[in-house]
């Protein structure tokens, strides 16, 4: 079984990014730079910030923290969103998620600037994905996945593709982003019957579902490309994917690990809109 390590799959972003960010500096003297917005001090959220500020960094790009209280009310909150989403010097935003249940985050997806929108939420770049449009910003982590597939030469056209998950950051988006590539797209969730077999008739087999090592060598069919989105905690306190890696060995043809999967290509495709986003502002 190969294993598609992600740190390969972020140099080769990487190195388009190098090149627009030369153009970006030539041209405005500017280095892009990327809001951090955090309420509260989740762990995950902490976790994410800290992955996410060092790989930009690597890419050479700038990064703020915005932190704000976990009590924050929502009126209060949308007004310092407002003020971070009007500022010139900020090219893009990144909102962690989820929210404090008392923010109305439907209300602040849908004023964030879509072209500051690094991360998908906005409602106009969710209708660019469903549209096939490329001038948007699809969910890092959805994107992620494609990254990994064409980085890797692996071929998603007419692939039976099997997707376990139908959340509106992961599931969902990559889906249409899979159909754009022509695969044949299958989602399933937990009300899907029947999944075991769905998933092993799975060419490609996307795990998304949040569930540590949950789906072992009864889901896997032979040869098939094993993409592990999941980022759980195991019994003894290890990161572990939703895949059980070690029951797939010999089965699989190629997987992601966790961690060094997608989680690394997920920080390189935000670095990528940063970068994309600059390049949309640059003077003519
Ligand atoms: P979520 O909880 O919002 O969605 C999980 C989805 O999986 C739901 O649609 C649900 O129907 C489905 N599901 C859950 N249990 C299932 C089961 N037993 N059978 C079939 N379907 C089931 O989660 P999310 O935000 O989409 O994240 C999914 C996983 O990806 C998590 O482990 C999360 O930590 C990870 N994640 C990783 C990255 C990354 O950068 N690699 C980014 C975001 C999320």
């Amino acid at each position: 079984m190969v294993i598609l390590k992600g740190a390969e799959v972020s140099a080769k972003i990487k190195e388009q990014a190098e090149k627009d960010l030369r153009i970006i500096k030539e041209k405005t003297g500017k280095t892009p730079k990327l809001a951090i917005v955090r309420i509260g001090e989740k762990p995950d959220d902490l976790s994410y910030e800290r992955g996410a500020k060092k790989k930009l960094e690597s890419f050479g790009l700038e990064t703020e923290v915005y932190p704000f209280p976990e009590e924050i009310s929502h009126q209060e909150f949308k007004a310092e969103f407002e003020k971070i989403n009007e500022d010139c010097n900020i090219t893009g935003i990144l909102l962690l998620k989820p929210l404090p249940k008392q923010i109305n985050e439907k209300e602040i997806d849908s004023i964030i600037d879509p072209s500051k929108d690094m991360d998908g939420i906005s409602p106009v770049n969710i209708a660019k994905i469903f549209a096939g449009e490329e001038s948007g910003y699809a969910p890092c982590t959805a994107e992620a996945v494609i990254e990994t597939l064409k980085a890797n030469q692996i071929p998603i056209s007419g692939k039976r593709t099997v997707i376990v998950g139908r959340s509106m950051i992961v599931g969902k988006p990559l889906s249409m982003l899979l159909l754009k590539e022509n695969a044949t797209v299958t989602i399933c969730h937990t009300k899907t019957v029947n999944l075991k077999e769905t998933c092993q008739e799975a060419e490609i087999l996307v795990a998304a579902a949040g569930r540590g090592k949950m789906l072992n060598q009864d889901y896997v069919g032979s040869g098939a490309v094993v993409i592990d989105v999941g980022i759980n905690v195991d019994e003894n306190g290890r990161l572990c994917g939703d895949v059980d890696f070690e029951s797939i060995e010999g089965l699989a043809s190629m997987a992601t690990p966790v961690p060094g999967g997608v989680g690394a290509v997920t920080t390189a495709v935000l670095a990528k809109h940063l970068v994309k986003a600059a390049m949309e502002h640059l003077p003519s």
